[in-house]
């Protein structure tokens, strides 16, 4: 241990990446404590101020290597040499039998920048393989494609989160912030004082749909119709900008008649949800000059979910809400790192800088950079759900740096199965997650407090999270294990293994890129509380708004989409009568591989359950906290009910925080959205019984 006072940093967990100082503790590890940091003034949950519970808890955390014995079959401490040995000759092995594409690379988008940078570069120039993709993925590739589909750039919010309490009206859809980031609650608050309304689509009645001017419960998989009957209203009631679309926009016609052919009695009957309540919604959005719609993984995590985001994008643009000030579209990504993850070449088709691999000019800057012939990069590859689909068959071979599919995958039964099927499996982690006690070996590697690095949080402000502590004697970086095996695979210009070495190349590799870091510092973040990409030199001051003069497309307007609903990719019948949703709750994050192993949070959250509303409950004889069965085309899931009036009655809902039999992903479908390849967490048909207790 060596930090002798507050050491200012962020959360490791989600993208709010709220400010936090790190103390050191008579005990010898670290408290937190409050720090006044403008995205979350002070404020943090219960995931934040626990943090620390992961970092040197006995039994918890990994403090040395782990191998796989080839005499017992049992994961057994090994020294760092024999354990990278193992590794390399695991990849050499592969390569060499079946060809580079079948060693695969599979990352996280809780990896700091630097991290998810130096991944894909290995993945492309050490490995030679196309086959790397992560588990963001998951979480908000659809917003992601839509947001490049109409405004030519991805960033998830075009603007401060702050901006959000001086907005006149928010649609908040498929979001339940009072759980994922409480602090953010705040901005929902301060709208609602300042006189601004607040719309949530949500098909339960969350903390957060309680604070709503107005609540619209639709169907899962529905919200896609749910806009387009918005968007028709707006164009019946003459409440289209027509100057902001003539000026700022490009094929309104077409958007238009797809949004025609969704009357509003059509979209009640598809959705659920009343025509008056729809009147109202519009009402609210369009009684203010200023709005702004959010989105969050509702919309996104369905097989139709770049469109369901393309048509709440429309809505914004018919309105002129987008490319003005305190007016927008935006998506409230989830994951620590989601954003900066899905920006530096940790995706299967992309280069640092949100550069595309399939573009000879991004790729001819990028192999600049990193000394290669553009022609000897691979071309993209699969996507995460396809690629962890095709372990053990195409891919032989995997490193897989934080990322737990065993828990947090789609038909995640068939997803353990191929990885059971691998010839080699090598985990980076904190903790022996679910998915690394799979694995030939176990590379026990720093986290969060005791490492520097940054990260790019949900408003594209590139932050520094600084190291607080010495990680246990026994573990290393994720940088230091990418370099040494680099070196065991041939590969002799090296790999960085100081982040601030690493980050100086990302923001050459960046350079001119759409997510342009060159003129981002590690002092410059540090004495400006962050910046915002595109940062494209050391004198330029950030982007904190995007699009207020221009769209990032090649003329400078925004592109309407048009979209048409469709039904989900499994719809209730007569076998599997019920739509199941999943989502998070307050005390758990993602895969729970970190705060499942947090007392606090445990006890606070101590297990799955099923959310019934009292109308299924009594058809099915079960009282709240009773064992129930969940079954899908996929598996079956068991776990207590939890019987509440907050969500539909044709629907049930399971967080998908734990493993075992109680396991939300055991059920979902991994149908894909055809543009962003996201899996369709967020509905499924199921079947719902008693179980025994
Ligand atoms: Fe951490 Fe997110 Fe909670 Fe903030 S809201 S303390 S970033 S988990």
């Amino acid at each position: 241990m060596t930090a002798t006072s507050t050491v200012d940093t962020h959360c490791p967990y989600c993208a709010l990446q709220c400010g936090m100082g790190l103390r050191p503790t008579a005990g010898g590890t670290v408290e937190v404590v409050e720090r006044d940091f403008p995205v979350n003034k002070g404020a943090l949950c219960g995931k934040g101020r626990t943090a620390p519970g992961v970092l040197l808890a006995e039994g918890v955390r990994l403090t040395g290597p782990l191998v796989r014995s080839g005499a017992t079959g049992e994961l057994e401490p090994a020294s760092w040499g024999a354990a990278l040995d193992r590794v390399a000759e695991g990849l050499v092995r592969v390569r060499a039998g079946h060809g580079a594409d079948a060693v695969g690379v599979f990352g996280g988008g809780g990896l700091t920048n630097e991290k998810a940078y130096a991944l894909g570069k290995f993945a492309r120039v050490v490995l030679k393989t196309s086959q790397i993709d992560y588990n963001g993925r998951f979480c908000m590739s659809s917003a992601a494609a839509a947001h490049q589909r109409a405004f030519g750039l991805d960033r998830g919010l075009p603007f401060p989160v702050a901006d959000i309490a001086r907005t006149g009206c928010v649609i908040l859809v498929g979001s339940n912030l009072a759980d994922t980031m409480p602090p953010a609650l705040r901005y929902l608050t301060e709208l609602k004082a300042n006189g601004g309304k607040l719309i949530v689509v949500d098909p339960r009645r969350t903390r957060t749909a309680e604070q709503a001017d107005l609540h619209l419960q639709p169907r899962p998989g529905t919200d896609l119709a749910l806009a387009l009957g918005l968007l028709h209203l707006v164009v019946a009631e003459g409440l289209v900008d027509e100057a902001f679309v003539e000026e700022r926009t490009h094929g309104w016609p077409e958007a238009r008649a797809a949004a025609m052919a969704h009357w509003p009695e059509l979209v009640e009957r598809i959705t659920g949800v009343p025509v008056p309540a729809l009147r109202e919604a519009v009402r609210l959005f369009c009684g203010t000059p200023e709005g702004m719609v959010l989105t969050a993984r509702g919309p996104e995590q369905q097989a139709k979910g770049t469109d369901t985001v393309g048509a709440w994008i429309n809505l914004c643009l018919a309105t002129g809400r987008a490319g003005r000030p305190r007016s927008g579209y935006g998506c409230l990504t989830g994951q620590g790192n989601g954003q900066g993850g899905r920006e530096h070449g940790q995706k299967a088709d992309q280069l640092p800088g949100y550069r595309k691999l399939d573009d000879p000019a991004a790729r001819a800057h990028v192999a600049g950079v990193w000394g290669v012939d553009p022609d000897d990069l691979p071309g993209p590859g699969r996507s995460a759900y396809e690629l962890l689909d095709a372990l053990g068959r195409d891919v032989k071979g995997l490193l897989l740096m934080g990322s737990n599919p065993v828990v947090s995958a789609p038909r995640a039964a068939h997803i353990t199965e191929r990885i059971a099927a691998l010839d080699f499996l090598a985990v980076c982690d904190v903790v022996l997650s679910e998915t690394a006690a799979m694995a030939d070996v176990v590379l026990p590697v720093t986290q969060w407090a005791e490492e520097t690095g940054t990260v790019t949080n949900l408003e594209g402000r590139v932050l520094l999270r600084r190291k607080a502590i010495d990680p246990p004697d026994g573990v290393r970086s994720d940088l230091y294990v990418l370099n040494v095996l680099a070196a065991h695979l041939g590969w002799e210009k090296g790999f960085a293994t100081n982040p601030e070495e690493v980050f100086d190349e990302l923001r050459r590799a960046s350079a001119g890129g759409p997510a342009d870091y060159s003129g981002i510092t590690y002092r410059r973040i540090a004495e400006e509380e962050g910046v915002f990409w595109p940062c494209p030199a050391d004198s330029h001051p950030g982007t904190p708004r995007l699009f207020l003069d221009r769209f990032a497309t090649p003329d400078g307007r925004a592109r309407f989409v048009p979209v048409m609903h469709r039904p989900s990719a499994e719809e209730p019948d007569a076998e599997y009568p019920l739509y199941l949703t999943t989502g998070r709750v307050l005390a758990q994050y993602q895969s729970g591989a970190q705060t499942r192993r947090v007392a606090e949070l445990n006890a606070a959250a101590p297990g799955p359950f099923v959310q019934l509303h009292p109308q299924l409950a009594d058809r099915l004889g079960v009282a709240d906290g009773e064992p129930v069965a969940v079954t899908s085309r996929r598996g079956r899931a068991v776990a207590p009910a939890r019987v509440s009036r907050g969500i539909r009655p044709d629907t049930v809902f399971m967080p998908f925080h734990w493993p075992g039999e109680g396991r939300a992903n055991t059920l979902t479908n991994p149908a894909l959205d055809p543009a962003s390849r996201m899996p369709e967490f967020k509905v499924c048909a199921v079947r719902v019984e008693r179980a025994q207790a």
